[in-house]
């Protein structure tokens, strides 16, 4: 909000300066009334200006002056000269209101940009585990539909919610000023229809939060669809979504029904409200005025009405405003929720300063669990620099867990992951992770060019690098062969290209980042063997020199390893070379018969 305090500040401004213009262009409509119905009796003096009553004398002097100007010109043209100083003033209050509008509006979209900012930030900066827990439509949903809910609604009663407090207090003590007696009669009958409006308002917010909930499912049902829409087309499922589709639109219409009905209320019930208190002063201060003896008087209950229900307006759409923010606050809940996030992910205040790799990764005595269940039990495992060490075991068995504990995707429970020696809880996340390369089973690209996609995340790299990156990964020639080369777009996740393309662009990446630790997990298993071949070259170029962990689908690709560790259920159950491991005759040499290669 600080950055946004100079345009509060004129906002504030203006608004007074057009609620004491409004003030004065009704005071008009006092000599106009007193001059159509000839009611004027009294003569004025001419009063030197007495600090003590100014504005009496001003009064005083104001009337005088008119009266002289009456004498001397005429009503008519007496009545010209007040409608056009009505214009005038008429101009400058709604100038002023403008202006007003004007410096809130920066305000309004600026908040709604920091907080799109806010929660982008936040999403990028937590940790994994989050995104298994929420479903990424809903995650979609409240950086979008929440986003514009909030600026819908209570974005755009801050105005009103600025504006109308000052006319409302300015006005009300021009009420006391003018009969302090039906003002204070008036301040007993508003609170009935205060309350009145609160029950209603209460069950918005609700509502409205139900209407946003709604809304995140519909978005992860249409972002699941996109993503999956090869498999409902070759299982026949579109009538199935599509039906599935239909029934949440049509739940979500009918609260959203409900919701904007119950908002709807806010104005007929304070219209109403409003018109009943103005009868009531009406006839309370018409009784007054008719007794006599009094010091309004008609032309002044005139202006006493006219401010009145100028405070009507204000007050209705103040509570409009408090419906919309009720309606806004449910969003502003949901987004709250993911900026609020706590990301187990701790980080420590001064982490041990990076060196480069020097000497071993270990796994000591490592339990993790992701939720109820351990899916890694007491591990230990060293891996000294340079040597390549293999992890092999059914699916389930916790392979990749166990290689996303070393850039901390995810913290351990019990034991430790250490590099050289340092506990990787104790160096800064950056650190640990510029020491890592991944490559995965599922080539992660983005759509852009691949000069890009393979700079990703690596500071300055000149074109030169690049190709040679390329050229290590066997990328260098399908890439030449493509429209643009380098520049070439690759569409969505890179559909455009085959598996086995994407993965070497994928190693491509991890070639020029060129860090000291690999980590490979399964990143033949998606290829057929035209392209694994191609791969399996560009991984072994980029295993080179460097220390490595290897999950690998078909063990063919591992014999070399210098260790080869089998995993069952979570636990290390098998450790050694490949010729002891089948000498061995346990579950390696099992996995290995059902490969038989
Ligand atoms: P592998 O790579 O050996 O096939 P994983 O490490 O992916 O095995 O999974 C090990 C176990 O952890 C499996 O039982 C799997 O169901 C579970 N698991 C994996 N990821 C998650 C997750 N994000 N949340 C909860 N359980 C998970
Ligand atoms: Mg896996």
């Amino acid at each position: 909000m600080g950055n946004y305090k100079r345009y509060v500040g004129l906002n504030f401004l203006f608004n007074i300066l057009s609620t004491i213009f409004s003030l004065f262009s009704f005071a008009l409509i006092i000599p106009i009334l007193n001059i159509l119905f000839k009611i004027e009796q009294v003569q004025y003096a001419y009063q030197p200006v007495d600090w003590n009553d100014l504005a009496g004398s001003l009064k005083n002097n104001a009337y005088w002056w008119m009266q002289q100007f009456i004498a001397d010109n005429g009503g008519v043209m007496t009545l010209a000269l007040l409608g056009a100083f009505l214009v005038v003033m008429t101009m400058f209050k709604t100038g002023t209101a403008y202006l007003a509008s004007y410096y809130i509006i920066p305000l309004r979209s600026g908040v709604v940009r920091d907080l799109r900012q806010k929660l982008y930030e936040k999403i990028v900066d937590l940790n994994l585990g989050f995104f298994h827990k929420h479903k990424k439509g809903d995650i979609i949903a409240r950086m979008t539909s929440d986003v514009n809910e909030v600026e819908a609604s209570i974005m755009s009663s801050i105005e009103m919610l600025t504006k109308n407090p000052i006319m409302i207090i300015i006005y009300f003590g021009v009420l006391l000023w003018l009969s302090w007696k039906l003002t204070l009669f008036v301040l007993v009958v508003l609170p009935f229809a205060g309350t009145l409006m609160g029950k209603v308002g209460k069950s918005l917010k609700r509502k409205s939060q139900k209407v946003q909930t709604q809304m995140g499912q519909l978005l992860s049902q249409i972002e699941e669809t996109l993503g999956g829409l090869r498999v409902v087309k070759a299982f026949n499922a579109e009538d199935s979504v599509t039906h599935r589709f239909e029934e949440m639109n049509n739940d979500l219409r009918k609260t959203t029904n409900s919701m904007q009905r119950r908002n709807m209320l806010a104005h007929p019930m304070s219209e109403f409200l409003g018109t009943a208190t103005i009868a009531i002063v009406l006839v309370f201060g018409g009784m007054v005025i008719l007794e006599g003896g009094s010091s309004l008087d008609a032309s002044a209950f005139i202006y006493y009405l006219i401010i009145f229900y100028s405070i009507i307006n204000p007050a209705k759409d103040l509570s409009k405003a408090w419906y919309s923010i009720e309606k806004g606050r449910a969003s502003m809940e949901r987004i709250d929720t993911v900026l609020q996030a706590n990301n187990p992910l701790k980080v420590v205040e001064n982490p041990v300063p990076l060196k480069p790799f020097s000497d071993k990764i270990e796994f000591r005595n490592v339990s993790f669990k992701y939720e109820d269940q351990w899916v890694l039990k007491h591990i230990n495992l060293t891996i000294e620099k340079g040597k390549t060490i293999a992890l092999v075991g059914q699916s389930g068995s916790g392979k990749s867990t166990l290689v996303d504990l070393l850039p901390r995707f995810y913290d351990v429970q019990e034991g430790e992951v250490l590099i050289d020696g340092v506990n990787v809880k104790d160096m800064a996340l950056a650190d640990l992770r510029t020491q890592m390369g991944n490559v995965n089973q599922e080539a992660i690209l983005f759509n852009d060019t691949i000069a890009n996609n393979i700079t990703f995340g690596t500071k300055g790299a000149t074109l030169e690098a690049i190709e040679n990156s390329a050229k290590i990964a066997n990328a260098h020639n399908f890439i030449m062969e493509t429209e643009d080369g380098y520049n070439t777009n690759i569409g969505d996740r890179g559909e455009r290209l085959s598996g086995g393309q994407r993965q070497r662009l994928s190693i491509a990446r991890a070639i020029l980042k060129n860090p000291p630790i690999l980590i490979l997990d399964e990143a033949t298993s998606a290829l057929d063997t035209e392209s694994e071949k191609l791969v399996q070259g560009a991984l072994e170029h980029l295993m080179k020199n460097r220390t490595t962990i290897v999950i690998a689908h078909r063990l063919s690709t591992i014999r070399n390893a210098d260790e080869i560790c089998v995993l069952n259920e979570g636990e290390i159950v098998e450790r050694g070379k490949h010729e002891e491991l089948i000498a061995k005759n346990g579950i390696y040499k099992k996995l290995c018969d059902m490969q038989s290669f």
